[in-house]
């Protein structure tokens, strides 16, 4: 059975990954770090596009329950191979620099940046062994750009671009390709308390996106027509910058 593993399955933009997914015809495992209500309507979203998926709750800043609940999927579920691998939990917790706290520095950073090596260490074994495999990274403006108050943030979706870029390169041999797409201002729960009127103004196309948008580039990155583009960033931001 050919899956999808998108992390951070629950909420937002990884909804909208799933359910686009699931109309390519993938079991989709949702992971999600707390909120099993918003990750069973997203499984309630899944199988209405006709096909299934299952709950796979840790924290992909924890690399001890990545290990045991992901490494432990993987090792019960033999018949089952992750093809698709999209990092997109992420979570930002901004601050100027000068008086950021070392844990919102850690946890951003690990939840990003660790969340990506951890993750894909483990799902990345199987890809090999099958030639083949479609690993895409949701990164940030933020990373390319670098933005103020977001030091932390702005790090760790940098890193995930040099990642991305490196790793695309230690694997092509085999089929498997590793990109990254790099939301603008999309309405999620993230950009909710953001002033959406003020900054709409700054985007060329003067409005923020949406979810779907971002999972339709997703989508066609996870294709098999996309065989031939790895280690791209791919900007979705409304020509804010790129
Ligand atoms: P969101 O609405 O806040 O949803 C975050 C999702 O990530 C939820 O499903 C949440 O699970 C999950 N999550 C958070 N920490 C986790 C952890 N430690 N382990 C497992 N899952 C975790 O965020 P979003 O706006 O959809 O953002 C998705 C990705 O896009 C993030 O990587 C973000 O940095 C990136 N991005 C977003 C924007 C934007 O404008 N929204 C722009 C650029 C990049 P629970 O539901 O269980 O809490």
């Amino acid at each position: 059975m050919k899956c999808a593993l998108v992390t951070g399955g629950s909420r937002g933009i990884g909804r909208a990954i799933c359910v686009r997914l699931a109309e390519m015809g993938y079991h989709i495992i949702i992971n999600y770090k707390g909120n099993l209500e918003a990750a069973n309507e997203t499984l309630s979203l899944v199988r209405a596009k006709g096909s299934d998926g299952e709950l796979l709750q840790f924290d992909v800043a924890n690399k001890e329950e990545i290990l045991q609940l992901l490494g432990g999927w993987v090792e019960a579920n033999s018949e089952k191979y992750i093809e698709v691998l999209v990092n997109n939990a992420g979570i930002k917790d901004d601050g100027l620099m000068m008086w950021m706290k070392d844990a919102q520095w850690e946890n951003v950073i690990d939840t990003s940046l660790g969340g990506f090596f951890y993750v894909t260490r483990i799902v990345l074994n199987s890809m090999l062994l099958k030639k083949y495999g479609r690993i895409i990274n949701v990164v940030s403006l933020s990373g390319l750009k670098g933005l103020p108050g977001q030091v932390n943030y702005s790090a760790a979706k940098a890193g995930v671009i040099g990642a991305t870029k490196a790793l695309a390169q230690e694997v092509g041999r085999r089929g498997i390709t590793v990109n990254a797409v790099a939301p603008g201002f999309i309405k999620t729960d993230m950009t909710e308390g953001l002033d959406e009127k003020e900054l709409k103004s700054m985007i060329p196309v003067k409005r923020f996106g949406t979810a779907e948008e971002v999972a339709h580039a997703v989508g066609f990155l996870a294709s098999p027509q996309a065989g031939y583009i790895t280690a791209e960033v791919l900007s979705i931001n409304g020509g804010l910058y790129s």
